[in-house]
């Protein structure tokens, strides 16, 4: 009896021996501790488009990713009809027609973008203006044939540059321009909110794992169906398409970038970008060639990415540092790259073309 007792004692000692080297294995290893993320993650479906001007990329880890997928672009295409002013119809388009006359009706989608809109050219003090309309049309970089206006058209136009002339009534619910030949342009920030939509739609559908991708807009949900997290590349201002400066590691943030290698035309050797300086009605030159910005709302890190290009590094940054939970990665004209201290551990500057110099927080 004692014998086969000590045997059977013996039997569970190496029992838990192999027990416990195995949870050890399995705790070393990354994939593995994160198995119950392989119950939803099916192969992505990836889905590219083209909406709102610009390429939409879409990856989705779930079930039903396909019609998950062509509900977002339907979304979007919605938006983009509701907001644009590179087509006709759609509500942006009356409220601009009206101005200086009547107030228009405005869906609860446009009239949230519009408000945000406001909100951000407040806090930015007007660097970030969304009445900067007739200055962006006179340029026409969106056009096939844009030209440099004259310094009397533009200050003629600036006249009609203040988003305080933005009167919005919430019970109708609609809002007025004030002034005849004031025009709303959503361009700095309507794609942003066009990929928060696209989130709340995957949330809605119960994913777990995605990205959307709309024309430099990313949002991140969750992280990658094997518990690692996103990786997402900094644009190199100054290099070809898909050459970055660094990279930034994230889930659930949207990451958002505005730079003046996105739209420009050249003349006598000069960039003519489509960021446009509301003070001057020129193109912004304040030293800044990219900005990225990493946040919880992608409506917010659009308008922000705009504004703090306009603000130049030193505004710019004070504007960041103001506003709890968002973080920006600056790019100078002088190849200096600056980010917010946010991101000291998730950001990677990683710059194969050896020409940028990288400078943690100020
Ligand atoms: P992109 O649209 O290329 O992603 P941005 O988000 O920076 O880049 O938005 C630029 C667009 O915003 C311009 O094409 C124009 O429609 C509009 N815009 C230009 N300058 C300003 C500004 N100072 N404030 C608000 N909107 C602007
Ligand atoms: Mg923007």
């Amino acid at each position: 009896m004692k014998y086969i007792k000590g045997e059977a004692n013996m039997r569970k000692k190496i029992l838990l021996l192999i027990i416990v080297l195995v949870t050890i294995y399995l705790s070393s290893c990354s994939k593995l501790e994160n198995l119950p993320y392989m119950n939803f993650g099916t192969e992505p479906y990836e889905n590219v488009d083209y909406a709102m001007g610009t390429v939409i990329s879409q990856r989705i880890y779930s079930n039903n990713a396909e019609e998950i997928s062509k509900k977002v672009m339907d979304k979007i295409r919605q938006i983009e009809e509701d907001m644009t002013i590179n087509k006709p119809g759609g509500e942006i388009n009356r409220l601009n027609d009206s101005a200086g006359r009547d107030f228009v009706k405005l869906s609860e989608d446009t009239l949230y973008v519009l408000e945000k809109a406001k909100e951000f050219s407040k806090i930015s003090n007007g660097a970030f203006d969304v009445t900067v309309g007739p200055i962006v049309k006179e340029w026409g970089v969106f056009t096939d044939n844009p030209s440099v206006p004259s310094m009397e058209r533009l200050q003629d136009l600036l006249n009609l540059v203040n988003y305080e002339d933005i009167i919005i009534d919430k019970n109708m619910p609609g809002a007025k321009l004030q002034k005849n030949g004031q025009l709303v342009d959503l361009g700095g920030i309507a794609k942003g909110f066009a990929a928060d939509e696209a989130i709340d739609i995957y949330k809605q559908h119960n994913v777990k794992s995605a990205f959307i991708n709309i024309g430099g807009n990313i949002v991140l949900l969750g992280d990658k169906p094997d518990g690692s997290l996103w990786k997402v590349g900094v644009r190199n201002p100054r290099g070809p398409e898909g050459s970055y400066i660094g990279i930034i590691s994230a889930k659930d943030k949207a990451i958002v970038s505005s730079g003046d290698y996105q739209r420009y035309f050249e003349k006598d050797g000069i960039r003519y970008h489509h960021i446009i300086d509301p003070r001057t009605g020129y193109p912004s030159d304040s030293g800044l060639i990219g900005t990225t910005i990493v946040s919880e709302l992608s409506i917010d890190a659009d308008a922000l990415s705009t504004a703090t290009f306009v603000l130049g590094l030193e505004k710019g940054m004070d504007l960041i540092e103001k506003i709890e939970g968002v973080e920006a990665i600056f790019i100078t004209r002088d190849k200096k790259v600056y980010i917010t201290g946010g991101l000291v551990n998730s950001f990677e500057f990683e710059d194969d073309s050896n020409e940028y110099e990288y400078v943690k927080k100020r």
